[in-house]
């Protein structure tokens, strides 16, 4: 009877733009606690679980008190008594997805969703006495490569970059430990790059430096100056990866790249990204083309040099069935597991199982809206992700995950498997 749900709170808090979010409390009758946050994303695909958000004037209409009040008034007495745990997150997901009624999760809102869906992990684990990864798999040793960003963009950035995220892996790093040493002297030496060119102007939202550059090309370029600067191989050690976020760029049927006062068609499009893998030491492109362009993505990725992966955020929206049809058709072969696209972890993992079966990568990756909350790194290391995406190694709400990976790390002791160069 321990682990028997006795309480559910809602709590409104904060997240790192300086919005209200959703945070659940599960309390169980043992006594153990579960607790996790919902994340925001700035550059949602249309197929996402909606959040629930006031409308009106206060918090410019992002305040989340009708979803704080769903799980008060609704989640909660639906939880009441029941077992969590194991097998049992399945069933609650399900009940949680019923109760909400809506194919978009807008009804009770995908925030308020999956804040209690993560809590519901997390209070599991805590009726064990198990952290969340060893409740999800026991036998886990895979800790992920973690994909940083170094420049922000897109809608991270107000648009003054068109691309929206220039992060880089290190493959040739031995640790995940080391990876993170790495990726540091990258950032710095960017950093040291941009000053010297008086393009220095302060982070974007998810920790990267906000991007002065005059074209796109310019800001891939400079970031494998900086790897080189750092002392790092191009490629080997250390690569770079690109989110082009491409949906935020499609309007009117064509591709707006504001920064360079230009549109471009599929074709051009394709051949722009396709340009920068051949003269830049690139292994990942996210999103290259819209969230709509199954063809296109799937001419993109039979273009691509061997062992680039094509990732899939807007275009998959962490959905196995659209996982399925994407693969069928070839388009990418690597796919973006962001839980709070889906609603509850159950549907998460059902999207990254049709990754694995499709032969594909799997990156778990939080929003551009973060807090503390550290779930996101449990779930890579208990679902075997290939890698982890949280942003840059600068901002409180990037670390919170950096560090929890380390002390997973360390916990895992002589059984952790880095992913590392299999990772790609
Ligand atoms: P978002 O973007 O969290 O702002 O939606 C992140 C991404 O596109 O990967
Ligand atoms: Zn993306």
């Amino acid at each position: 009877m321990d682990a028997v749900i006795e309480q559910v709170v809602g709590r409104r808090v904060w997240d790192s733009r300086g919005r209200p979010t959703v945070e659940v409390e599960v309390r169980l009758a043992g006594g153990a606690v579960g607790r996790a946050i919902a994340p925001a994303g700035a550059s949602r695909g249309s197929g996402e679980a909606v959040d629930r958000r006031d409308g009106g004037a206060p918090q410019r209409g992002l305040d989340v008190r009708g979803a704080v009040a769903a799980v008060r008034d609704e989640i909660a007495p639906l939880l009441h008594g029941r077992a969590v745990g194991g097998e049992h997150q399945a069933e609650l997901d399900a009940a949680l997805v019923a109760l909400d009624g809506t194919p978009d999760r807008s009804r009770l809102g995908g925030n308020a969703l999956v804040a209690t869906s993560m809590a519901l992990a997390w209070a599991g684990a805590a009726a064990q006495g198990v952290p969340l990864w060893a409740a999800l798999d026991p036998d886990a040793t895979t800790v992920p490569l973690p994909e940083i960003q170094i420049i922000g963009g897109g809608a991270h950035a107000v648009g003054t970059l068109d691309v929206q995220d220039l992060m880089v892996v290190c493959p040739g790093a031995p640790s995940f430990a080391d990876a993170l040493d790495w990726t540091a002297e990258v950032y710095l030496a960017a950093g040291d790059l941009l000053a010297r060119r008086g393009r220095r102007t302060g982070v974007a939202d998810e920790g990267g430096w906000w991007p002065s550059f005059a074209t796109n090309t310019e800001a891939v370029a400079t970031l494998a100056e900086a790897i080189e600067h750092a002392g790092f191989v191009p490629g080997t050690e250390v690569a770079i990866s690109i989110d082009v976020a491409a949906s935020e760029l499609w309007r009117d049927g064509a591709y707006r790249l504001a920064l360079e006062d230009r549109a471009l068609d599929t074709v051009g499009m394709t051949r722009l990204v396709l340009g920068w893998l051949r003269d830049y030491p690139i292994v990942m492109v996210e999103d290259p083309l819209h969230e709509g362009d199954v063809a296109g993505t799937a001419a993109f990725t039979a273009a691509v040099p061997p062992g680039v992966l094509v990732v899939a955020d807007d275009l998959a929206v962490t959905n196995a069935g659209r996982v399925r049809a994407l693969a069928a058709a070839g388009a990418a072969n690597a796919l973006l597991v962001k839980p709070n696209q889906a609603g509850t972890l159950t549907e998460a993992l059902a999207a990254r199982h049709a990754a694995a079966a499709a032969g594909w990568k799997a990156v778990v990756s939080a929003r551009s809206g973060e807090t503390e909350d550290v779930t996101i790194c449990h779930l890579a290391v208990g679902w075997g992700a290939d890698l982890l995406k949280v942003g840059s190694i600068a901002r409180g709400e990037r670390t919170a995950k950096w560090n929890e990976v380390l002390r997973i790390a360390e916990a895992l002791g002589p059984r952790a498997r880095f992913a590392g160069a299999a990772a790609l």
